[in-house]
């Protein structure tokens, strides 16, 4: 079972849809399921009507999911409840540095407030101890991956100051709810992962599998993203996007593809879906220079 969970920060640009497709890709090939999550937690990026966008371009590159959207924003309590259970078993301190005070700080949080016990009833985040050992896992293209938190990343926040639960820890209670297997996502989140699997660890969550991808960057070598200015996807254009981005993820679709349906061009795409391929991908660049 996979999943895609873009944020619904604005329209999908392309870098977006080259990890949906990969993922999309992976799942049906091993006829799997492709589930869609809207990562609406951090409502101060929310843009309105991204999410409308999001799902008709989707529906525009034929990347049909199966069941309902699901809304983080709709499991509020689930998030608490995982929290809750970190906390009975002192897992979580509170934080109450400053914005100020972690900025000149020492880029691996120190853990000024692990010892100390300040007044819950002052707003503070939740971090949670992370244990001077290794986090290893396997990646299906990078390989061997293993980060030792404590010394390499430190405390990090599982419910921020303004009650907004991380990113890190919403994921690994999403991923564990949906019953999702396989993971498949931008290179960008590849050191989210050790957290994830430790989170996954302290919660006895099993793991999924994970895959990381190489992103699409332009020619300054910028991620093609929310972030950056860079365009919004042409749906007008869906099937040789398409062909493009097969063309980008190194599947060497045939010729004669590129301007097929796009239900044909999908369904080569899944039969003929090769990972091993994806490690030949280097740097990729830009669809404005194609
Ligand atoms: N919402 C995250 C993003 O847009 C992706 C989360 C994930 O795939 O784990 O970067
Ligand atoms: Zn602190």
């Amino acid at each position: 079972m996979g999943r895609f969970a873009p944020s619904p920060t604005g329209p999908l640009h392309l870098g977006s849809l080259y990890t949906a497709l990969a993922s999309y890709l992976d799942a049906r090939h091993h006829q799997g399921l492709w589930l869609l999550r809207i990562d609406d937690l951090d409502t101060p990026r929310n843009m309105p009507g991204a999410t409308d966008k999001i799902l008709d371009c989707l529906q525009r590159f034929g990347l049909h999911w199966d069941g309902e959207v699901d809304y983080q924003s709709r499991h509020l309590d689930e998030y608490e409840k995982a929290v809750a259970v970190l906390q009975n078993e002192q897992q979580l301190y509170p934080c109450t540095c400053s914005r100020r005070l972690l900025a000149n700080a020492p880029l691996i949080y120190p853990g000024y407030c692990r010892d100390k016990h300040p007044a819950t009833n002052s707003p503070h985040a939740l971090r949670v101890k992370t244990a001077d050992a290794p986090v290893a896992f396997v990646d299906a293209l990078q390989g061997e991956i293993s980060e030792n938190l404590a010394t390499q990343h430190g405390d990090f926040i599982v419910k921020r100051k303004d009650g907004i639960f991380a990113y890190q820890m919403a994921v690994v209670v999403d991923d564990y709810r949906q019953g999702i297997t396989h993971v498949v996502r931008g290179y960008d989140l590849l050191d989210s992962t050790p957290k994830q699997l430790y989170l996954q660890s302290l919660l006895s969550h099993p793991s999924p599998s994970y895959m990381h991808i190489p992103l699409i960057v332009d020619r300054d070598g910028n991620k093609l993203s929310k972030q950056t200015r860079a365009e919004a996807v042409n749906t007008a254009l869906a099937g040789p996007t398409l062909f493009l981005l097969l063309t980008l993820l190194e599947q060497n679709p045939p010729l004669d593809l590129r301007l097929a349906p796009i239900d044909s061009i999908l369904e080569w795409a899944i039969a003929h879906w090769q990972v091993e391929r994806l490690a030949k991908i280097q740097t990729v660049s830009d669809l404005k220079h194609h």
